[in-house]
């Protein structure tokens, strides 16, 4: 163990931050594979949040950033240095005429969005019922589902960067584009709360919502995923090209391709991520050599401090 990581934990025990050593991480994603963590810290407020950035940087401890664990992959190896489980539940709401303010921490899990709306006659927040995961992690990769995105209802974005300083970027600062946002293409900050602005007018009637919903339930396998692995390239599905190439099926050790969905990988007990990034990277290849595609992954893959490239 390095003498940084031995006075880095010092220092957090000096400030009362509970955390846990070489904590298992396989339990805390969506696809059950992953190593350990140095340290596992759970954050519950800015305050800490500011305060573990700081002196993880003067401790030279790389630092990574776990959600809901609903679209990540972390590496049979683990994850070196501390991992921040992004725990800020933070909920104030207020309502206006034609529309409701919510600020809510970036630990708030989405599905709780689609339980409000439902009590405040907005049914168009139904999409976040189907999107697991944390406020923090839909913003990081702008999640969302027929048609419609996270950053439809952004005001603006409370943020820090990885030396503790708190900055707060508007809607069109965050970036958002398809599936990713500012924050995923530089992996410079960690969020930490949002403003957002439900209007009370819905987009969609209810029946429509209902519609989609159910659609939504019967294309969907049943089974331990991280969802779609891929981004939709333009103008296309990445679901329909791995099942031209073939791939519907495939497996390796215990982690296959959904017979269902193909965009869906499953595992089916026991798989390991290097299961997954064998997978991964024998589907991209076939989807390439049968039509020239190649697909860019829409999880994201987490071990030793670093964001891992495939
Ligand atoms: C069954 C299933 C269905 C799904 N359906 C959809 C869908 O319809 N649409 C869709 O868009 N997604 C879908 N997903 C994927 C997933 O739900 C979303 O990507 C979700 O937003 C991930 O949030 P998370 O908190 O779990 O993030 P995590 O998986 O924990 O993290 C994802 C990335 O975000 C980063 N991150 C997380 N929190 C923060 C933060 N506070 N600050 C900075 N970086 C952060 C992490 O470092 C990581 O790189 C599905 C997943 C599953 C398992």
């Amino acid at each position: 163990m390095t003498t940084s990581l031995v006075l880095f934990k010092k220092q957090l025990l000096a400030l009362g931050f509970s955390f846990e050593e070489n904590k298992v991480l396989s339990s805390l994603c969506t696809w059950g594979v992953g190593g350990e963590a140095d340290v596992f810290l759970p954050v519950v407020d800015e305050k800490q949040l500011g305060v573990v950035l700081r002196l993880a940087k003067e401790a030279e401890i790389p630092v990574t950033i776990l959600g809901g664990g609903c679209n990540v992959l972390i590496v049979d190896e683990g994850v070196r240095g501390v991992v921040l489980a992004m725990k800020i539940g933070l909920w104030d709401e207020e309502e206006f005429e034609n529309h409701f303010m919510l600020r809510l921490g970036a630990g708030v899990m989405t599905p709780r969005l689609s339980m409000w709306g439902k009590k405040h006659g907005v049914h168009d927040l139904e999409l976040f019922s189907k999107i697991p995961g944390t406020l923090g992690g839909a913003i990081f990769g702008n999640a969302g589902a027929w048609g419609y995105a996270v950053s439809d209802y952004i005001v603006e974005v409370v943020a820090y960067d990885f030396e503790g300083n708190r900055h707060v970027f508007s809607q069109t600062q965050c970036g958002f584009v398809y599936r990713s946002s500012m924050f995923k293409q530089c992996s410079n900050f960690v969020i930490a709360e949002a403003v957002l602005s439900i209007p009370k007018q819905n987009k969609l009637s209810k029946e429509v919502v209902e519609e989609k919903a159910r659609y939504r339930d019967s294309q969907q396998p049943i089974g331990r995923s991280a969802g779609s692995v891929f981004k939709n390239p333009e103008g296309g599905f990445a679901g329909k090209l791995i099942e031209e190439a073939g791939c519907k099926g495939l497996q390796i050790g215990q982690a296959r391709v959904s017979d269902q969905h193909a965009n869906f990988f499953l595992n089916l007990g026991g798989a390991k991520a290097a299961d997954f990034l064998q997978l991964i990277r024998e589907v991209k290849k076939r989807v390439k050599e049968k039509g020239g595609v190649e697909l860019v992954e829409e999880v994201r893959f987490l071990g030793g401090g670093l964001f891992y490239e495939i």
